[in-house]
């Protein structure tokens, strides 16, 4: 059963909860991206953890157990969540073979990603345009951390964590 560790006032909107768990169940590393498929979110490799979205909430996922939300209701919608990760954890666990089996490739949409993006054509990413940014993240040739506005300003957390979950849905690395 899931445990809140710790509970503040959420960064992206002052009227809503960050919230930090744990659950029971473990993950193997290699289980993770299995885990991101189930939770149709996003694995981000480097970092080791799975992100994807409940509701109006983001939430981040780590094998040992604790889990990360943001934008949450109150602490009863956080303990929900929790169990909710730790059904799927566990799910992960018994049916992994499965899960392999029906893997099918994903198609990269650049305009999904373009939506996401800030839209101000500010240049800070060195590109003119965000649509231009959002075809060189699909190439590798740019990395998301290189849009300064998305990853700084708090007006933008709910796209950046939408973005963080397509792209890594798409098979494309995010360094943070
Ligand atoms: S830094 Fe971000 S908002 Fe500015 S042009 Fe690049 S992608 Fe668009």
């Amino acid at each position: 059963m899931g445990v809140i560790r710790e509970v503040s006032v959420c960064i992206g909107d002052p009227e809503k909860l960050r919230v930090i768990g744990k659950v029971d169940e473990t993950l193997d590393e290699e289980l993770l991206p299995l885990l991101a498929r189930v939770l149709k979110g996003g694995f981000v490799k480097t970092q080791n953890f799975v992100t994807f979205r409940m509701g109006m909430s983001f939430i981040t996922v780590y094998p040992d157990g604790h889990v990360g939300m943001t934008m949450v209701e109150d602490e009863n919608e956080a303990l929900k969540i929790l169990e909710y990760v730790e059904e799927k954890i566990r799910y992960v666990k018994e049916n992994g073979d499965k899960i392999r089996a029906k893997n099918t490739p994903v198609k990269v949409n650049v305009l999904e990603i373009y939506k996401l993006l800030p839209k101000t054509n500010c240049g800070m990413c060195g590109e003119k345009t965000c649509m231009a940014f959002a075809l060189k993240l699909t190439t590798g040739s740019k990395e998301l951390s290189e849009c300064k506005p998305l990853m700084l300003e708090g007006k933008y957390i709910r796209q950046r964590e939408s973005l963080i979950s397509l792209l890594t849905s798409m098979g494309i690395d995010v360094y943070l």
